[in-house]
Parts: C-alpha cells; sequence; structure tokens
C-alpha cells in the first residue's frame, strides 16, 4: 500500500478534497494514539484544533467504536456528526438497535462473570455494543480463547467481530462503519467521503467505498487492508490535517 503523503497520494488527497468530501474519522488508533487503558485515550490539541478549523469548512464525521457521549467528551470541539459503537448508534437513526437487544449477552456474562475476571477479561457495556478487552491479560493468548469461546457460542441475534486486542459484541443486523458513512455521505450532501481508520472494523468501510472516495489506513499493521493509501500512525495525523487546510484554502501561515 502506498503511502498517502507520495507524489501519488498527495495527487489523489487533492483530487478528493477538490471534490468536497465528508471527512470521516475513527478515533482510537487514528486521532488518538491506542493506549493500554481506553479512558486515557486523548487526540492532542493541535489535531483538535486542525479538525475544528476544518469542521468549518467540510462536513466533519468522528466514526468509532466508543459511545457517541465518551467520543463528545474527548474532543475540544463539536463535529457536525459523531458516530459511536462501531456504526450501531449514529445521529441520523436514533431508534435504531436499542440497547435491550444485548440483554441476552449481558446475562451470559454475568454467568460467565468468574472465567472472565480470571482470565484478566474486561467488560465495557456501551449501550448498543459490549466490548471484552484484554490488552491487560496476564496472558493474552488464554484471554482471548476466553472471549473466543463467546464469540462462537452466540444467542441468536447477536453478532461478534475482533478488533485490536478486543471482541465486540452488536445486535445482528446492526449498521456498521461502511452503512453509517454512506449515510452521512447522503446526509450531508457531499458527494464523497475521506475515510481515515486503523482496525478492523474500519475494513468494510475501505471495501464500500464507491468511486472518488479517498481510504486511508492508519498503521502498516495490515498487509491486507483494502484501504487505498496508509499512514505510519496516529502521528502523521497533524500533517495530513494541515495538508488538507492548505488544499482549502485555509492554511496555516
Ligand atoms: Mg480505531
Amino acid at each position: 500500500m502506498r503511502h498517502l503523503f507520495s507524489a501519488e497520494g498527495e495527487q489523489a488527497l487533492a483530487a478528493a478534497i477538490g471534490l468536497r468530501p465528508l471527512l470521516a474519522f475513527d478515533f482510537d488508533g487514528t486521532l488518538a494514539p491506542i493506549v493500554a487503558r481506553p479512558g486515557d485515550a486523548r487526540v492532542s490539541a493541535a489535531v483538535a484544533k486542525g479538525l475544528e478549523r476544518l469542521g468549518r469548512t467540510l462536513p466533519l464525521a468522528i466514526v468509532s467504536g466508543r459511545r457517541v457521549d465518551d467520543i463528545r467528551g474527548r474532543l475540544h470541539f463539536t463535529p457536525r456528526y459523531i458516530v459511536g459503537n462501531h456504526g450501531a448508534e449514529s445521529p441520523l437513526m436514533p431508534e435504531a438497535n436499542p440497547p435491550s437487544l444485548l440483554d441476552p449477552m449481558r446475562d451470559r456474562l454475568a454467568k460467565s462473570a468468574t472465567a472472565l475476571v480470571q482470565a484478566g477479561v474486561t467488560v465495557e457495556d456501551k449501550g448498543r455494543s459490549i466490548a471484552l478487552h484484554y490488552r491487560l491479560a496476564p496472558d493474552r493468548s488464554r484471554a482471548h480463547e476466553v472471549v473466543d469461546h463467546l464469540a462462537r457460542t452466540l444467542d441468536p441475534g447477536l453478532s461478534a467481530f475482533g478488533g485490536k486486542l478486543v471482541m465486540n459484541f452488536v445486535a445482528e443486523g446492526a449498521p456498521d462503519k461502511a452503512e453509517a458513512v454512506a449515510r452521512l455521505v447522503e446526509h450531508s450532501g457531499a458527494k464523497v467521503a475521506v475515510f481515515l481508520g486503523d482496525d478492523v472494523n474500519d475494513e468494510p468501510v475501505f471495501a464500500r467505498a464507491a468511486p472518488g472516495w479517498l481510504t486511508i489506513k492508519v498503521g502498516r499493521d495490515d498487509r491486507a487492508s483494502r484501504a487505498m493509501y496508509c499512514l505510519d500512525g496516529p502521528a502523521e495525523i497533524e500533517g495530513l490535517l494541515e495538508r488538507i487546510l492548505d488544499l482549502v484554502g485555509d492554511g496555516i501561515r
């Protein structure tokens, strides 16, 4: 995969920005570096400022696995759109996927509570999705076995997908990030999207990108990624925002 800051990538970026796209960003691992404790994740002041300025010119969205309220508290500005829970919590579909759909999973987790604690797995109930984190587990392969077993023996009406040292549970048929971004493009009146993400659950967006879209994978950890270009990591986001501000005629000089 080519780096976005190559001659070809810069050209693709200029072409996409020229189409006045929706700008959509994943949060963890994209805007904010991955940290051991998810509660510690933050965007830098420079990134927050760049996003706020871009949001005055282009429709801007954060599309995260976190709850919408959680994201809101981590930004120092209000973007036009925040989608949470991997696409399942969208301001465009406020009534969809009520949290009660995950009650069977809550019962199941309550019964497995001791095994989860022993394996060092942390349960994060986010309403419209539930995450089982094992980044801090003393034996990650053992912890993975425990969460993988839960994912393979799901109750009907539920579905599971992995991420970076996490397993996520949602209601079957809940919108994923690809569907959420497609709806935002339509709602915003933009014709295309520029989307950045770093993880497994961002791949559906990369795979379903329509002509004219620009997709960017943050990190080089997945050679099979369907994104068009990559950045080395979240540390390059500030430079990207400066380039986009230049392209829309709002450069910091
Ligand atoms: Mg991410």
